[in-house]
C-alpha cells in the first residue's frame, strides 16, 4: 500500500510563510492498495490538489470521511472528478446513526454555499448505505471506531494482507466526559499497524482551555503508538498556528522520545507531499520507504528530519 498526504492541517486552512513548509491545506489523505483500490480520507482543502491528480487515472474512488466539520469536507466542490462524466465517487460520510440530517459534504452545494447544486454534478457521486457491506465484497480488511470528538464521527482500519493503516482523526484520547472509545480500545484498534496516521494538534501549554475540543495531546499520541506496536507514527492535523519551526520542534522531542524508550516506532509530523510505501515479504518486517518532495526555501534547524 502506499499513502500520500494532501492536506495535514487541523481546523482551517492556514497558507503563509510560517506553515509552508509542512503545509496549510486541511485533511485529505490518498491510500493506493496493490490490487488498484483507491481510498481517500477526508476532504478537507488537500482534495483540490489531489483532485488535479486523480482526474489523470480512470478509476472509481472511495471518500471516507471521518465526520462533516468544515476542515474535512470542503474540499469536495473543488474536486475535479466530481466533474467528469464517467467517475463513480462512492462517499463513506461515517456519521454516527441518526446523525444523517448533519451530512454535509454533498448538501454544501446547495447554490447558496456554493453555486452549484450537487445534484447537477457529471460524475456519478453517491453515498454508501452500508460501509461495511459495501466493502465486504473487497479484497481488505475494512473496519472503524468511534471517534471521541464533539458531534461524533469514526476512525478506519485498513488490512491489506499484513500491511495496516489506521487513520485516526480527529479524537481526543482523554477527553472530559466519558469516552466513545477507551484508550485501551485504541491500542487495540491500532495494534501492529504499520503506519498509524493521529491527530495530534495540541501540546500541554494548550491546556486546560482546550480540554474537551476533541483532539489529542502529542504526548498521549505517543503513549498509544508504542502500547500499539505501531510501525510508523505520522503526527497529524497540525494546529492552524503552529508555525513550521514549531511542527519541527514537536519532531525532534518525539524522536527523543521513542529513542529513550527503545522503541522501534518511527515518527514523522505529516507534510504536504509525504508518501509511505508500505512493504512486506514473506516473514519479514515491514519495510517503509518514506519520500515526497517538500518545498523549498526555508531554513529549519539541522536534523530536523
Ligand atoms: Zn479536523
Ligand atoms: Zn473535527
Amino acid at each position: 500500500m502506499r499513502i500520500s498526504f494532501y492536506g495535514v492541517r487541523g481546523s482551517v486552512p492556514s497558507p503563509g510563510p510560517a506553515t509552508a513548509h509542512f503545509g496549510g491545506n486541511t485533511s485529505c489523505v490518498l491510500l493506493e492498495l496493490a490490487d488498484g483500490t483507491v481510498l481517500i480520507f477526508d476532504a478537507g482543502t488537500g482534495l483540490r490538489p489531489l483532485g488535479q491528480h486523480l482526474s489523470e487515472i480512470a478509476k472509481p474512488l472511495h471518500l471516507l470521511l471521518t465526520h462533516s466539520h468544515w476542515d474535512h469536507i470542503q474540499g469536495l466542490p473543488f474536486f475535479a472528478p466530481i466533474y467528469q462524466p464517467d467517475r463513480e465517487i462512492h462517499i463513506c460520510r461515517s456519521l454516527p446513526e441518526g446523525d444523517a440530517a448533519f451530512a454535509g459534504v454533498l448538501e454544501q452545494m446547495n447554490g447558496h454555499n456554493h453555486p452549484l447544486e450537487h445534484g447537477t454534478l457529471p460524475a456519478a457521486v453517491g453515498y454508501m448505505d452500508d460501509p461495511l457491506s459495501f466493502f465486504a465484497t473487497f479484497g481488505f480488511g475494512f473496519s472503524r471506531k468511534l471517534l471521541n470528538h464533539p458531534g461524533g464521527g469514526y476512525a478506519y482500519r485498513i488490512d491489506e494482507g499484513d500491511a495496516v493503516f489506521a487513520y485516526v482523526t480527529d479524537n481526543e484520547l482523554d477527553p472530559p466526559q466519558v469516552p466513545a472509545t477507551t484508550f485501551g480500545e485504541w491500542v487495540d484498534f491500532c495494534g501492529g499497524a504499520d503506519v498509524l496516521v493521529h491527530d495530534a494538534q495540541y501540546v500541554e501549554a494548550d491546556m486546560p482551555m482546550k480540554h474537551g475540543w476533541g483532539h489529542s495531546l502529542v504526548s498521549q499520541v505517543r503513549e498509544l503508538a508504542h502500547e500499539a506496536g505501531v510501525g510508523c507514527l505520522v503526527i497529524y492535523h497540525h494546529d492552524p498556528d503552529r508555525t513550521d519551526l514549531e511542527v519541527a520542534k514537536i519532531l525532534d522531542e518525539s524522536r527523543e522520545w521513542f529513542e529513550r524508550r527503545g522503541s522501534r516506532t518511527q515518527v514523522v509530523c505529516a507534510w504536504e507531499g509525504l508518501v509511505i510505501d508500505v512493504r512486506r515479504g514473506a516473514g519479514q518486517r515491514t519495510r517503509l520507504d518514506i519520500s515526497g518532495l517538500r518545498p523549498s526555501g526555508l531554513v529549519l534547524p539541522e536534523g530536523t528530519f
